[in-house]
C-alpha cells in the first residue's frame, strides 16, 4: 500500500495542476517506445515469414536506436526506452548500450500484446515473461510500464503495484501526471500515472507496413514537427508535461530524427522546462502525495 495513501476522488473529476522542481515551470519526456518485430508479430504471427516486414521492423534496432542515441547524447539528453522483452532478447546488446548511456528502461510488454480481452491472470503472465526478459538481458527492474497499444484494463493498476512498479504510462484523461488509484476504496494502493496522447505519437504519423498495420498515408515530418510544437507550446504555458511517444524504426529515419532534432532544440531554448525522464517525472509525482483518482468503470444495463 502506497504510503501516501488518502481518500481518493472520483475520475470523471480533471486531475489538480501540479508543481515542478527547481523552478521549472513544465516538464517534458522523450519516449521511446522499442517496437520492432514483436508488434507485426503480434498483428500477424505470420507475418514473421515476410522478410521485408521483419527488416522493416528490424531498423529500429539496428539503425534507428544508435542514431537516435547519438542525438540524445549531442544534447545531453535522457530519455525513456519502453522495451518489449521479446525485443530485448532478440536485441540484448542494443538494449545494454541504452542501459549504458544512462537512459531509464521500461516495460512494454512481451511480445507487444494490447491487454483487450486479456484475463488477468494472464495480463500478470505477460507482465512477468517482460520483467523476466529485462533482468536477463540488462539486470533491469524496471520502474515505469507503457502498455502496448496503450490498452490497459481495470486490473493493470493492482497487477502493476504487486510487481512494485512505481508507474504507468497508458491513460489519456489529463496532461499533468497524477495518483492512478487501484480500484474504489480507502485502502485502494495508487500507481503514478503520467498520461499519453494519440496525437504526440509518431505511429500515427509514419507507420505503414501493407495488410498489417498503418493507414497507408505517410505524413510529412514538417507536419509533425508543427503539430508537436503547438502542443510543446501550449503544454508550456499551462505547466504540463508534454509526454511524446516515438519508435525508432519509424522516427529513427534520416528526415524524421532531423524533425524531431528541430524539436529539441525547440525545448532546450525554453529555459524553465524540465526535460526529463518519466520515473524522474513519476518520482516527483509521487513526492507530492496527490490524492489517488479512481476510474469508475461505466455500467450499462444488461451488458456485464
Ligand atoms: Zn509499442
Amino acid at each position: 500500500m502506497a504510503d501516501h495513501a488518502k481518500p481518493s476522488c472520483d475520475a470523471t473529476r480533471a486531475a489538480d495542476p501540479i508543481s515542478w522542481p527547481n523552478g521549472a515551470g513544465a516538464a517534458a519526456i522523450l519516449g521511446f517506445d522499442l517496437d520492432a518485430e514483436d508488434v507485426a508479430l503480434t498483428a500477424d504471427p505470420q507475418s514473421r515469414h515476410r522478410l521485408s516486414v521483419m527488416s522493416h521492423q528490424a531498423y529500429g534496432p539496428v539503425t534507428g536506436v544508435p542514431r537516435t542515441l547519438d542525438l540524445l547524447a549531442r544534447h545531453e539528453i535522457r530519455a525513456t526506452f519502453f522495451c518489449p522483452g521479446y525485443t530485448a532478447e532478440r536485441y540484448p546488446d542494443m538494449l545494454r548500450r541504452i542501459r549504458d548511456a544512462g537512459h531509464e528502461i521500461a516495460h512494454h510488454g512481451y511480445l507487444h500484446e494490447a491487454m483487450q480481452g486479456m484475463t488477468p491472470q494472464q495480463e500478470a503472465d505477460v507482465l512477468d515473461r517482460g520483467l523476466n526478459a529485462l533482468e536477463t538481458v540488462a539486470g533491469v527492474r524496471p520502474l515505469g510500464y507503457r502498455a502496448p497499444m496503450w490498452e490497459t484494463s481495470y486490473a493493470t493498476a493492482g497487477l502493476l503495484l504487486d510487481r512494485g512498479f512505481l508507474y504507468d504510462s497508458s491513460l489519456m484523461d489529463c496532461d499533468v501526471p497524477y495518483e492512478l488509484a487501484e480500484g474504489p476504496g480507502a485502502d485502494a494502493r495508487s500507481v503514478v500515472e503520467i498520461p499519453v496522447s494519440w496525437s504526440l505519437d509518431d505511429w500515427e504519423q509514419y507507420a505503414y507496413v501493407p495488410d498489417l498495420f498503418g493507414c497507408g498515408l505517410i505524413e510529412d515530418p514538417q507536419k509533425s514537427l508543427s503539430m508537436w510544437r503547438s502542443e510543446l507550446t501550449a503544454s508550456h504555458v499551462e505547466g504540463c508535461c508534454f509526454t511524446l511517444t516515438c519508435h525508432p524504426f519509424l522516427s529513427g529515419r534520416l528526415g524524421r530524427l532531423r524533425v524531431l532534432e528541430e524539436l529539441i532544440e525547440t525545448m532546450m531554448a525554453l529555459p524553465d522546462l524540465w526535460l526529463t525522464t518519466a520515473a524522474d517525472v513519476a518520482a516527483h509525482t509521487r513526492s507530492l502525495a496527490l490524492e489517488p483518482r479512481v476510474f469508475p468503470q461505466p455500467e450499462i444495463r444488461g451488458l456485464t
